[in-house]
Parts: C-alpha cells; sequence; structure tokens
C-alpha cells in the first residue's frame, strides 16, 4: 500500500500540470489587479496577464534574486508592493538583508509533505531545533510537524545541554533542525555520560538549511541508527521539495512550480540539464513570480518507487557563481567532489579551455597508483565523470604525485571572454 499525504502526491502528469496552470494563471490575475509591482513589470514587458497561461510562458518574465528582492523591498517597503493589500497578514518574518515575508499561518501546513514523507506522525515527540524568532524557520516548521500530528517541543536553538537534557526526559523521537546542530548535540550527549543510541529514543531526523555530507548522513545512520531526510527550501518562497524514503532526489512540492534555467538568460534549460532552481510558490498573498534560489539543481523526471509522481531535484550541486559553463553545460565544484570521491579522493583538477568555438575540458590527474592512466582505467575514469558531471572530458594529463598544490582550485577557467 502506497502511503502519501494526499492525492495529489499521486496525480499524473497532465492533471498536475493543468492543475498547477489554472493556479498559476488566477496567481498572475491576481496579481496584476492588486500589486502595483505585478502590474509595473508585465506592463513593462508588454505582457497581458491573459498572455500568461501556463508554466511555459513564466519564461517571459524576469527571474527574482534575493538582491533584487532586497533592492525592490528597500525602494518600497515593507514587501515590494508584491502583496496582496487586501489580506490581513497575520506574521511578518525576515531574514538577513534585510528581506520581509508576510505569512499567512494556515499556509504553513506545506512542510507537512516532507515530515509525512519521513514517516513522522502522531506517535512522534518531535524536537523542533530551529530559531523560532524573526525568521521563517522555527514556526514554520512546528506547524508543519503539528500538521501531521507529531507533538512538538519548540526548543529553538537552545544549547545543546538542554537539547540533550529535552531528548532524556521527553522521550523525544525525532529531530528537526540541521545536521552540524544534531552532530553537536550527539557529541555534547558522549561528553555528559549517554549512548546516543542506546540510551535515547530518536530514530528520525528532517534537516534543512545546510547541505547534509554523505560522511555525516552514514554516521548518523549507521552509528546512531537515525533515519535522516533531506527538506530545502527558502524563506521568501517555503517549502520547495522534500526527500522520500527513496533517497534519490527531492519530490518538488505541488504547490510550487520549479523551472531549471539558464542563470545568464533566465531561459529553461534542456529536461534533465544543470542550472538555477528558480521557483514559484502559488499562493494569493505574496506575488513573487519566478524567484532565483541561486542554487544549481537538476531535475529526474523518472517515476520514483514511492508512488509520488512528482520530478525531483537532484539535490543541490552548488551556487549559480560557483559553477563553469562547458559546451553549454554547468559544472559545479561539488560534482567535481563527487566524482572524486568515486575514485578515492584522488588529486586531480578540471581546466576548461577553448580551440577556436570548442570548449576543450581537460582533467589533470596525478598518477599515485600504478593502475591509474591504464587505457581501460582511463575508459572507466571518463565514462564515471559524464555520469556524475553530464560533460565528457577531451583529453588527461597524467601528473606526478604532490604537483597539484592544495591551495589550487578544482575547476580552473583559462578561457578568455
Ligand atoms: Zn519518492
Amino acid at each position: 500500500m502506497i502511503n502519501l499525504f494526499d492525492k495529489k502526491e499521486s496525480w499524473g502528469k497532465r492533471k498536475r500540470k493543468s492543475q498547477q496552470d489554472k493556479a498559476l494563471v488566477e496567481m498572475v490575475k491576481l496579481g496584476y489587479e492588486k500589486s502595483a509591482r505585478v502590474k509595473q513589470m508585465l506592463d513593462d514587458a508588454g505582457i497581458n496577464p491573459g498572455e500568461i497561461k501556463s508554466r511555459e510562458d513564466l519564461e517571459c518574465l524576469p527571474v527574482t534574486s534575493r538582491e533584487k528582492l532586497v533592492d525592490m523591498e528597500m525602494q518600497q517597503p515593507p514587501y515590494a508592493g508584491l502583496e496582496n493589500p487586501d489580506v490581513v497578514i497575520d506574521r511578518i518574518f525576515t531574514s538577513p538583508g534585510p528581506v520581509y515575508e508576510p505569512h499567512l499561518s494556515e499556509t504553513d501546513y506545506l512542510w507537512a509533505r516532507a515530515f509525512f514523507a519521513a514517516g513522522i506522525g502522531p506517535k512522534d515527540v518531535a524536537l523542533n531545533a530551529f530559531l523560532y524568532h524573526l525568521v521563517a524557520a522555527g514556526l514554520t516548521f512546528h506547524n508543519g510537524l503539528r500538521r501531521v500530528g507529531a507533538t512538538v517541543v519548540p526548543s529553538g536553538t537552545s544549547s545543546s545541554q538542554v537539547q540533550v537534557q529535552l531528548i532524556k526526559d521527553l522521550k523525544v523521537t525525532a529531530y528537526v533542525g540541521t545536521p552540524s546542530f544534531l552532530k553537536s548535540i550527539i557529541d555534547k550527549s558522549k561528553e555528559l555520560g549517554f549512548d546516543f543510541k542506546k540510551d535515547f529514543l530518536v530514530k528520525k531526523a528532517c534537516f534543512a538549511a545546510e547541505p547534509l555530507l554523505p560522511d555525516l548522513r552514514r554516521s548518523f545512520e549507521k552509528d546512531y541508527g537515525i533515519d535522516t531526510y533531506q527538506m530545502y527550501g527558502a524563506t521568501e518562497v517555503g517549502d520547495v521539495a522534500y526527500e522520500c524514503s527513496q533517497k534519490k532526489g527531492w519530490h518538488i512540492c505541488e504547490e510550487t512550480i520549479v523551472e531549471i534555467v539558464d542563470p545568464a538568460t533566465g531561459k529553461n534549460v534542456p529536461e534533465g540539464e544543470m542550472g538555477e532552481v528558480v521557483v514559484t510558490r502559488l499562493n494569493d498573498i505574496f506575488f513573487l513570480l519566478r524567484f532565483g534560489t541561486g542554487d544549481l539543481s537538476r531535475i529526474i523526471t523518472e517515476t520514483c518507487p514511492c508512488g509520488r509522481t512528482s520530478y525531483r531535484l537532484a539535490g543541490i550541486a552548488g551556487r549559480v557563481g560557483e559553477a563553469i559553463k562547458v559546451r553549454g553545460l554547468f559544472i559545479a565544484p561539488s560534482q567535481i567532489k563527487m566524482f572524486q570521491a568515486k575514485f578515492n579522493n584522488l588529486p586531480l583538477q578540471a581546466v576548461v579551455s577553448r580551440t577556436g568555438h570548442e570548449d576543450v575540458l581537460k582533467l589533470r590527474i596525478e598518477k599515485i597508483s600504478p593502475e591509474i592512466g591504464s587505457a581501460s582505467w582511463e575508459e572507466n575514469f571518463k565514462k564515471v565523470f559524464r555520469e556524475i558531471c553530464t560533460v565528457g572530458i577531451n583529453n588527461v594529463e597524467y601528473l606526478n604525485a604532490g604537483e597539484i598544490k592544495p591551495e589550487e582550485k578544482l575547476i580552473v577557467d583559462q578561457r578568455g571572454y
């Protein structure tokens, strides 16, 4: 039996698209009527709101980055004129910038999809170790947890010693917070003489706001018996994607439209290629169309065995500024690191140059063991590189051990512009 949060999660591709397009049309229409900013943006682009009929039509509108949103809000405080003035906002969050975000508490249930997918429910006592004041995290995760029926301990960012005490006394079963904070709570518990796995009941953890490094994940799961899940969102747009028990990509939330765009043009990249994650949260309060997260990812379209039919994000590969485009495809340092890990952290460097109009990708590798450099080794090396980074390697240069200095960049771009 497939266990899903609601029917939306099993919608067919056509049904989901038509429902989302319908909600988008309503959002744009309402935004044009209620928000002077949205009206101005569409008028400037020479677009009649009726011309936005589907997600594909969003491409004609500009992407709004966080920096741009800060500027817009400074010019027109507090919400840049993007809000619906007819709605009474019940909470205003802020995040560094500052950016002000109007929220309605009833929309918080959206994080519930993530908690449900992590198996959190009425039998759980969840420690919510996210900050509760000013920023959205604490309260929105809190309400999402309530929505799936869990009892919440709003511990916020109290000291790790206090968190250990709460976990012990209140028989906490699930942790919600950053991975690094869970690590320090575990370390503190050891210091206090506890065996985290034996003495406590924490069996699930949902992380956000920080990347979950593979080693740490393995340690949480193996050493401490904690089943871990990643959640992805941004204060400006709420929850965007969440992991299911398959842990192979993050399902895109039903209430958001996610585009993967070329940051230089704002146009969608071909399906499956890497680009910037651009989010439109379908709602009728805050008409922020096409929010550019600055994060790099790609879409996985294959069906997930968990039963959810939404497309997935393949994690976050890095930030827009860090990536380099080779033959039209982005490569991020994090992808190179992931590739490196497959070869025992072999010291290497990617160098991009240009011959004529062609981009040339060379991999410099330290020949630290005898098998490195054989024809079969190189063939496999290139194959794995293409699997992880999508781009093919043109040539490989073999170096002596120690030739690549630790301070050297992982990706070097030698192309002149
Ligand atoms: Zn799934």
